[in-house]
């Protein structure tokens, strides 16, 4: 059994596939070691486990909406293509997605993962209460208003604390968004106006491959705030594009959402990549690091330096930007960021060393790594660049005492206290 991006053979001893909420529990108690897979995007050890992993598929599926309609509470293994579906159909939507779809809510949410938009946060902030299972095979429901401290531990959480068998969600009433993408803008306007590029809209991503000077950048409008026209023939000297495009230019553009301005539910526009499609390209490695927004000119300034070294071995790269966030192991804890993402040909150890490179740049700038990526740096320096993390380790002691969730990953990234 491996990950998505098959760089990961887990080597869990048993997998389970429990139906129930109390056949959960008695598993949980019953393991030594355990952990919970969600879809397995990850490209690192975050969810393995040398015991018994546990997949939460087959979990009762349910979608219940609050009274108000500004919350929805979900079984943790759904993916966000099936929520944003169910969402849509009642009218109401999330105030963000990350590229793809086809992720599970409690995996997302468990490693950070974020979309773009200068005023969104990562998708785990939609998060308001969460429901484990904890390694005393109990029940535990953390809740944003009522433990605010342990909330704000408890959600970004690297699948440590135990089995999330259920979230509550923010929600808002759906929206429409538009999405076009502008060709050739200049990387020089892009560090030299970064908040004016990544404020033109609710969402904008620039996918470059550090090769050239300039990137193609995806602007997504919401219309009921931004209205539904584009930002002009020419925008930051780029041209807006005359057909649909990809992440990655010369692959087929049918793998991904809607563009050309046309309007439709924002489920189906703040993806870039469709739910019934493989995303991105299939055969990949992901890393990313986020730095305060801020260090954008100086981090497009190092990769661009870079380029002669790290272009051959990318396949695309892509700037995103994530509002700050307090969840204590959200690499946007604390501060606004720009993140540098690079999608990578599968060439395991020059990856590695180029993602060594950057680290050496962008580091010193302030970034932290993507849990769910990779990077070079050993994890227990990447467990230092997180000003929480001596709360989360005493955190992890508490609702976990006999370390059943501390995998190999958590334990490097967070020795015990
Ligand atoms: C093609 C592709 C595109 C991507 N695009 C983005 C992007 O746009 N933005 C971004 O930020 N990231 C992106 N990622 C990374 C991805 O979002 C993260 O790796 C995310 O964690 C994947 O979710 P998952 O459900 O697959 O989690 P997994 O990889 O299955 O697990 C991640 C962690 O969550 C834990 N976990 C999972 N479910 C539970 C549960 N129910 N209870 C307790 N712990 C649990 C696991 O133990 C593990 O620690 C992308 C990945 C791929 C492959």
């Amino acid at each position: 059994m491996h990950n998505w991006a098959g760089n990961v053979e887990f080597e869990a001893a048993r997998v389970h596939r429990p139906r129930t909420v109390e056949e959960v529990g008695r598993l949980v108690a019953g393991a030594e070691q355990v952990k919970v897979l969600g879809s397995g995007h990850s490209f690192n050890r975050v969810a393995d486990t040398r015991g018994d992993l546990l997949v939460l598929d087959d979990l009762p599926r349910g979608v219940e909406v609050s009274a108000d309609r500004r919350s929805v509470t979900v079984t943790g293994s759904i993916r966000y293509a099936e929520l944003a579906r169910e969402l849509q159909a009642r009218g109401l939507a999330l105030a963000n997605l990350a590229s793809l779809p086809h992720i599970s809510v409690a995996g997302s949410c468990a490693t950070g993962t974020h979309g773009s938009g200068n005023g969104l946060q990562s998708l785990a902030s939609a998060v308001t209460a969460l429901r484990l299972v904890t390694s005393d095979g109990e029940p535990l429901t953390v809740d944003r208003e009522k433990d605010q401290d342990r909330f704000a531990g408890s959600v970004v959480a690297l699948g440590a604390l135990g089995a999330v068998v259920g979230l509550t969600l923010a929600v808002e009433p759906a929206f429409e968004v538009a999405q076009w993408v502008y060709d050739d803008v200049p990387l020089d306007r892009i560090a030299a106006r970064f908040d004016e590029v990544f404020g033109a809209a609710y969402s904008v991503s620039a996918f470059t491959d550090w090769g050239g000077d300039t990137a193609s950048v995806w602007v997504k409008r919401r219309t009921d705030r931004e209205g539904g026209a584009h930002l002009g023939a020419r925008w930051m000297d780029g041209r807006l594009a005359d057909g649909p495009r990809h992440p990655v230019p010369g692959l087929c553009p049918v793998h991904c959402t809607a563009q050309l301005g046309l309007a439709g539910p924002w489920h189906e526009r703040l993806p870039h990549f469709r739910p019934d499609f493989t995303p991105s390209v299939g055969e990949e490695l992901q890393s990313e690091l986020l730095l305060p927004r801020e260090a954008a000119p100086a981090a497009v300034a190092a990769m661009r330096g870079l380029g002669p070294r790290i272009t051959p071995l990318l396949l695309t790269s892509e700037i995103r930007t994530v509002a700050a966030d307090e969840l204590w192991l959200s690499p946007a804890h604390g501060r606004d960021c720009v993140a540098v993402h690079c999608t990578w040909r599968p060439a395991f150890e020059a990856v590695r060393q180029a993602i060594a490179l950057i680290e050496r740049e962008l580091l010193p700038l302030g970034a932290r790594p993507h849990w769910g990526k990779l990077f070079a740096l050993a994890p227990e320096a990447v467990g230092a660049l997180h000003q929480r993390g001596e709360d989360f380790r005493r955190l992890m002691t508490e609702l976990d005492p006999r370390g059943a969730f501390r995998n190999d990953f958590v334990a490097a990234a967070f020795p015990r206290p």
